[in-house]
């Protein structure tokens, strides 16, 4: 990705022509097939290449060897193109398996699930990631669902982004490259054979121990993309920047190595806890962590300068790494993370392990895998009634007209979530809208009712898609399909009161109230309008055509507000004088089902 030879041929510093046939040139992935097959095709080609480590599994991979029984199983997982994080850490002395979602994407609830399954070996599962909207949602019903069925899984969510909520918010962080630190620390919990409560306790420990800051010089590209999801100017660096294209918190001028070194290390000190408190005396695990295309040898010249004056004040560095461990695509930028360590968390840091791409000490070769991995049952469609299979008929028709208007408006709602989201709002609507149309049809195919139909396609959605967006949708359509039947027609009134359902399961899945700058804005006044049209005696087509009119200008009008939830709340200012990129895509889908309305395209 990117191109090296070419940055080398022109520094920064020549002149503005050569710095923008730089920036027009770099970011692309040049080595790509269909974008969208992009994830799943780099995943299959790590897989046959670490065949001695990992096994594909519906939704990601699992060790490809024995652990023992009874040991707690560490599933990790999160978007792709963070390579190594998180498949290149799953063997013996960290993760037993990885979830792989998308680009940038969360992996679904059903991924998550299928991998779990195929990972737990009878001491429980601990669930880690990094701190995302989308993720906590995806993990978070995953975790239910397995709980449900009798497994006992704890969620532990990684926050060692010091840029991203002041100290009193800790919590509330985003999981950067201290996914590294943490995850390693639980790994070797779980091989030691603590219990699901002590590898917990550890990996929180872990967490609340490690703090990290970052800085880009130069935005990343998303595959089949031709341009990048943020730029920094020339001679500027962008502090506090995110993992997912998420641009800095401020700029500042770009130093040299040794500034831009002390400019990482004051950030993450100035969090240092007291030494000889709670364990801790000045003994520190240190990660220097390249983004995507900063090369070794430039890691080396900050980690020397980060080295010394880690010994002038007097800590002592244990089991240091420098290299590309948590990688944001092709982004050009480093961060440093510190772990202050106790003598529990520096034994499991220093522990043997033995991944794809990250190898410690000795670990004794482990027998192959034997259990059979079960192949995800398939749904087996029950023909519904004819009244329903013809409203499946509409809906299916409303779901094509959708996946159309996410096509064509791809680039404008990934532009809209560049602003102060990650840029794949587009993608993700486009790959959900697509896998809920697949669904749709194939689930026509097999005689469905409207209940199945919408059901599936929620399911799909969810799955295609990934995101906090993705989720929401797909738990919509799963609500609003069960508010209809497989044998009952639905009248107007049926279909606005499953649409109210839909609705509900975002507001209580997202937690999002109106005014928060989320699709929310504009989902609550198109149901209010939906229903009050009816209400005034419109037929349903007139009514949705009002609503989505409605949805329209609320959408717009979020450009006027300052986010406060999802991705965009940590740079809520950019976000100011750009509508909401999840309100936008509400607002367009609703309209382009209004369209389909009047003029059905079956
Ligand atoms: P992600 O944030 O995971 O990258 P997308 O980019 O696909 O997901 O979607 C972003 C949109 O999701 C936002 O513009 C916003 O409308 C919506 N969103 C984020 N968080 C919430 C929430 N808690 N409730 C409702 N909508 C949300
Ligand atoms: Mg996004």
């Amino acid at each position: 990705m990117g191109s090296a030879s070419h940055r080398d041929a022109a520094p920064r510093n020549r002149g503005v022509a050569q710095a923008m046939c730089r920036r027009a040139e770099e970011g692309v992935t040049r080595l790509v097939n269909a974008p969208s097959d992009f994830p799943a095709e780099a995943v299959r080609g790590f897989v046959v290449a670490n065949e001695r480590y990992v096994q594909q599994v519906h939704g990601g991979v699992v060790r490809s060897t024995q652990s023992p029984e009874g040991q707690v199983a560490v599933v990790l997982g999160g978007g792709s193109g963070h390579y190594p994080a998180f498949a290149g850490w799953v063997g013996p002395g960290m993760a037993h398996a990885a979830v792989c979602g998308n680009v940038f994407a969360s992996p679904s609830a059903s991924q998550v699930e299928s991998v779990v399954r195929a990972a737990d070996v009878g001491g429980g599962v601990l669930l880690g990631f990094g701190n995302y909207a989308g993720d906590v949602l995806h993990f978070g019903q995953a975790a239910e669902h397995l709980r449900a069925e009798g497994l006992d899984v704890r969620v532990v969510t990684v926050t060692d982004d010091v840029a991203s909520d002041s100290p009193a918010n800790a919590h509330r962080r985003r999981g950067v490259a201290g996914d590294l630190l943490v995850m390693k620390i639980a790994g070797a919990a779980a091989e030691a054979g603590l219990d699901l409560d002590g590898v917990e306790r550890v990996a929180r420990r872990a967490n609340d121990r490690t703090r990290t800051l970052g800085l880009a010089f130069g935005g990343c590209t998303l595959p089949g993309a031709n341009h990048p999801l943020f730029e920094v100017p020339d001679g500027v660096t962008a502090i506090g920047l995110g993992i997912h294209g998420e641009p800095g918190v401020y700029e500042a001028p770009l130093g040299t190595a040794d500034v831009v070194a002390d400019t990482l290390l004051d950030g993450v000190l100035a969090e240092e806890p007291d030494r000889g408190a709670g364990g801790y005396d000045g003994r520190v695990a240190v990660l220097l962590n390249g983004l995507g295309s900063t090369k070794y040898e430039e890691l080396f010249v900050v980690y020397a300068r980060i080295a010394k004056r880690l010994a002038a004040l007097g800590l002592i560095v244990v089991g240091p790494e420098v290299g590309e461990h948590v990688t944001s695509l092709d982004m050009e930028g480093l961060s440093l993370t510190i772990t202050f360590l106790d003598a529990e968390l520096e034994q499991y840091w220093t522990a043997p392990v033995d991944t794809p791409a990250f190898r410690r000490g000795v670990v004794n070769a482990r027998p192959a895998r034997t259990r059979e991995i079960v192949a995800d049952e398939v749904a087996v469609i029950v023909p519904g009634s004819k009244q329903s299979q013809e409203l499946a008929g509409r809906l299916a028709a409303a779901i094509g007209a959708m996946a159309r208007c996410a096509v064509d408006n791809e680039k404008r709602l990934g532009d809209l979530d560049a602003v102060a989201g990650d840029g794949d709002h587009g993608q993700g609507m486009m790959l959900g809208t697509a896998g809920a149309l697949a669904a749709a049809q194939a689930a026509r195919a097999a005689g469905a009712g409207a209940r199945t139909l919408l059901v599936q396609v929620g399911a799909a959605w969810s799955e295609s898609a990934g995101g906090t967006s993705g989720a929401l949708w797909g738990s919509a359509l799963v609500a609003m399909g069960n508010a209809l039947s497989d044998s009952d027609d639905a009248d107007a009134d049926a279909l606005v009161a499953a649409v109210a359902r839909g609705a509900d399961a975002i507001l209580r899945l997202g937690g999002a109230e109106p005014g928060d700058k989320t699709m929310v804005d504009a989902l609550v006044p198109f149901v209010d309008a939906l229903a009050a049209g009816r209400e005034r005696g419109a037929s349903l087509g007139d009514a949705w055509v009002e609503a989505a009119a409605v949805a329209a200008s609320a959408a717009d009008a979020t450009a006027q507000i300052v986010a406060r939830r999802g991705r965009a709340r940590t740079h809520g200012e950019h976000s100011l004088g750009h509508p909401d990129p999840g309100a936008t895509s509400f607002a367009l889908l609703m309209a382009a089902v209004a369209a389909n309305l009047a003029h059905p395209t079956h």
